[in-house]
Parts: structure tokens; sequence; C-alpha cells
């Protein structure tokens, strides 16, 4: 295993007190290939939960998309899309050529702090004059190339990052607003009937044809050009995981008509309680003084908005000890929120002896003018420690995807699959393989059978810019996985997946396109 993935050793130039706070941490933000294993069994056993509908034993909502199938890449026609999510909504234009390949020109309109928390009705009207802005800026009547019903009416699809329980693949609920968001009137009502209100309200002669989560877009998306794809996860402000299911498998559905279905597991969720996750007193402050204390514990340990938080509450509290900045803050650093994530990227890539680069970052950004290399040692062995834990704890809940997909027949079969590996939860590389069989095995044998190898579409700013945020979530995959993990799952940047994703949302529910594998 590469070095540079795992945390440095206490410095031999730290004080016997450092050393030994410090070692403290490590031990409690390190997690073990047996707890990864823990969490993945349990991870597994709440998704069986939640599509059986049995709401109690699950922190895993396991929400049905009404997206049946993934497409091909034959797929042709443009379509508007509508990212939002995040600090910045995105209006695009998508024009599926139909050959694995796509254009698109998008526009991104701010969405301020205001906007974030202001009534859904103004959210939505804001919305709806960007979508105006963005028609009239880029003359979309004149680009549109090939029109699916012939109509004057644009078709747009919805790419609404927040949990939303579907009823169809154009109607769904919010379920409860997330990642700094809260705007009062939303939760309990139909996302897509809201902005179909705006757009006529605004007299935007747009019709909202589908509405998909930012990770069944990216899986979407990434099927367009890997057809082989079985999962979409995001690893961004937030996190969450969609893939495929048999519908056999979703008890929540009456009368399924399609073989697969896509799930938007929103595993950010997964165990709220803090059952089974490790977590420490710096993430109950950070949950406890979060918007939504309480729920998406798992995400406020991976994701983009939190990581930086988690750090910023570990250093205030080694300077409190006088372990840091000789027990020295400033204003920035005393602020929540003020130490973004972004500077954890910046300071796990210095890679220099003498660590100036993080001495720029505390001195512009934070105000820390005190800083000696043994205090620049110590912020940048807490980012590891922040940033390695939320890879591993990403690996785990990706792992877990796959062996549920692995682990009974029928699942996975558009990839070469089916395979009975086992009976068990442990369909592959498990330690506590429950038959006691070799634990690697059968995931030699999906290699040897010359088997397909499974795709998993990523988007999110965590995965795509954090340094040795891949590797070590490769490492991790491996440990639950087995060795040739490698082999056999193929991690990939669905770059633009929430634009595309929605387009080819909208194009299958206007289409009517039932694709069956
Ligand atoms: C939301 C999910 C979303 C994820 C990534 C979470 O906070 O609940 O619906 O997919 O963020 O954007
Ligand atoms: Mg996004």
């Amino acid at each position: 295993t590469p070095t540079h993935t795992h945390t440095n050793k206490p410095h031999s130039r730290w004080s016997d007190k450092q050393s030994k706070v410090l070692g403290d941490l490590a031990e409690e933000f390190s997690v073990s290939t047996s707890q990864l294993e823990r969490l993945t069994t349990a991870f597994i056993d709440q998704m069986q939960a939640g599509l059986a509908g049995d709401q109690k034993s699950t922190d895993l909502a396991m929400i049905p998309t009404f997206v049946s199938g993934r497409p091909d890449g034959h797929e042709r026609g443009s379509y508007l899309a509508l990212d939002l999510g995040g600090t910045n909504l995105r209006v695009c234009l998508i024009a599926l050529k139909g050959n694995n390949d796509f254009e698109s020109h998008s526009k991104a309109f701010k969405v301020s702090d205001h906007l974030q928390e202001a009534h859904i009705s103004e959210l939505m009207d804001f919305i709806a004059i960007s979508i105006r802005d963005f028609i009239t800026s880029e003359h979309i009547s004149s680009k549109i190339v090939e029109h699916p019903s012939g109509s004057e009416t644009l078709e747009l699809g919805f790419t609404f990052s927040f949990p939303v329980t579907q009823t169809a693949i154009d109607a769904g609920m919010l379920l409860r607003w997330t990642k700094g968001f809260s705007c009062p009137g939303a939760v309990g009502n139909d996302i897509v009937q809201l902005l179909q209100e705006a757009l006529n309200r605004n007299e935007v002669n747009v019709h909202v044809a589908a509405l998909v989560n930012d990770t069944v877009g990216t899986l979407l998306a990434h099927s367009y050009k890997h057809p082989n794809t079985f999962i979409g996860a995001i690893f961004g402000t937030g996190t969450n995981g969609a893939y495929v299911e048999d519908t056999r498998g979703i008890k929540t559905m009456t009368t399924p008509t399609t073989e697969e279905m896509i799930i938007n597991i929103e595993w950010g969720n997964y165990d709220k309680d803090k059952r089974f996750l490790p977590v420490t007193i710096f993430d109950n402050k950070l949950d406890r003084e979060s918007i939504n204390p309480g729920v998406h514990v798992f995400e406020k340990m991976i994701s983009g908005m939190y990581l930086g938080e988690i750090t910023r509450n570990i250093l205030l509290h080694l300077i409190d000890q006088r372990l840091l900045f000789d027990g020295t803050s400033s204003a920035k650093l005393n602020q929540h929120w003020s130490f973004e994530t972004k500077y954890m990227s910046q300071i796990e890539s210095d890679t220099s002896v003498t660590l100036i680069p993080i001495a720029q970052i505390l001195e512009q950004d934070l105000g820390i003018y005190l800083n000696t290399q043994v205090d620049r040692e110590i912020v940048k062995f807490v980012c590891q420690l922040v940033g390695k834990r939320a890879a591993r704890l990403s690996a785990m809940a990706t792992a877990a995807v796959i062996r549920r997909g692995l682990s009974v027949e029928g699942r996975l079969a558009g990839h070469g699959y089916p395979l009975k590996l086992s009976q068990g939860d442990h369909a592959i590389g498990s330690n506590v393989n429950k038959n006691g069989t070799n634990v690697h095995e059968s995931t030699d044998s999906v290699v040897n059978q010359g088997l397909q190898p499974i795709h998993v579409g990523i988007d999110g700013s965590v995965f795509e810019h954090y340094p040795h945020f891949e590797e070590r979530m490769v490492e991790g995959l491996t440990e639950l996985l087995g060795p040739r993990t490698k082999d056999i799952v193929v991690l990939g940047i669905a770059r633009d997946g929430s634009g595309v994703g929605a387009a080819l949302a909208a194009l299958i529910a206007t289409k009517n396109v039932v694709y069956s594998r």
C-alpha cells in the first residue's frame, strides 16, 4: 500500500503531549477493516429493510425512481436540463448525439444565501426566470436539432439533489432539506408541480418532463458512455448513491412492470442514530450545530460541506490545550464553517518539507500568523485523519451496494452476471464469509469467467479534487471486495452527470422509453 495515503506517524519534533493527543486522535479517526466490514453488513441489511418497506429497521429510504433501465448511448434528441443542489443552479441544453456522445451548453446562476432559506415559491420563481434568461441569451429554439414530440414546448429534465419520494418519473415529494437549504413550503409538496407552476406564472413555455436525483442522473449519464454502469454516486457537497435493482426485490412497489429500476438509496442518512458509525465528539458537535441535527450523520462524516468543519473543531480542541499555534486562535478560525474543505485539499497537496504553502493558507485565509513548522505538520496531520476516514467510509457504502448486486441471482444481469456467489450477504471478498470458503475465490472467478467490469459513475468536488481521495477509496474497496477489485470495479468521473442525466430522464419520460435488458 502506498505510504502517502496513510496518516503520518506523530513526528519526532512533536512534544510528548502533542504526540500523545494526536496519537489518540489518529486512533479515533482510523476505521479498521473489521469496522468497515461491520458497517458494510449493517448497510446491506438496511438496504434490504428499506426495499421491504420496513422503515423502522432502516435509515435508508431506498426510493424507487420510476426510471427503469439504463440508456446505452444510442439515444438522440435535445433537451433542457436543470441542476439544483448546491450553491449554483445550472441550466443546460443537452444534445444527445446517439453515438455515446453529447454536446452541452450551460449557464450557472448563483443561489444566494437568502434564496436557500426563502419561501419555495421565491426559489422556484428564480429558477423559472433563470431558465427564461438562458433560453433568450442562448437563442435556444434555433439550436433544437430534433424535437421529441414536434410541439413547441421545450421538454426539461430536473436534477434536484435532495431526498424526494417519487410516485412517477415526473412527480415527487420532498422528504427533507439537506446541505444548508431550508426553504419553507417545500417539504411534503410535489417539486415538479411547484416548478411547473412557477414556469406558468412567469410565462416560460417549458414542460417539466422528469425529476431525478443527482445520483440517478449520474448513473444515467455514465451509462450513456459505459452501458455497464451499475452505480451512480456523488461525493461532493453532499453524498449519496443510486443503483440498479431487480424490481422483484422492491417490495414497496405493488405492480412492477419492468425488470429493473434505479433506486435512490439516500445513503447520507445511513445510521443516523449512530449505532455503528465511529462518530467522535467533533462529529457530534458539528451535527448538533448543523441546520439538520440528527439526520444525514453519515453525510456529515464524508462530504465537502462538512469535512472542513470537523477539522476546524479538532484544531480548536488542540488550540485550547495549547498544543497548536501556541494556544492562539483567530477571529476567522473561531467562526462556524470558516475552515472550508478546499483548504484541506490545498493543505493535503502540500508535500514540501517546510510546508510554506500551508503557512500561506493559514495566514491569508485564516488570519493565523504565528505558526511554526510543527504547527503546520499538525494541521496537515489532522486534515489527513479527516480526509482518509471520509474516503474509507465512502468505499464502505460503495462496496455494500456492489455486494448487494452480486449476492442475489439476477442482479447485475446486465453485466454478464448473474453469479450465485454465496447464500449470504457476503458475496465477494468478505473476511467473514459465512461459508468459511476462501474469501477471495469468488472475486477471482469473476475475472476468470471474463465478465464485464462493473462501472461506478461518480461526480462531486470531493472525489474530483480532494488529494488521494480516490486511492484511499480503492484501498478500502479492496479490503472489502478482495484483491482483484481493481479488475472488476471501475470508478469513473461522470462529469456533468447531472445535466446529461436529466436530459436522458426527460427523453425516457417523453418518449415513454422502457428499457429492458
Ligand atoms: C441529498 C441527496 C443527494 C446528495 C448529493 C444529499 O444531501 O440528500 O439527495 O443526492 O446530497 O448531492
Ligand atoms: Mg451537483
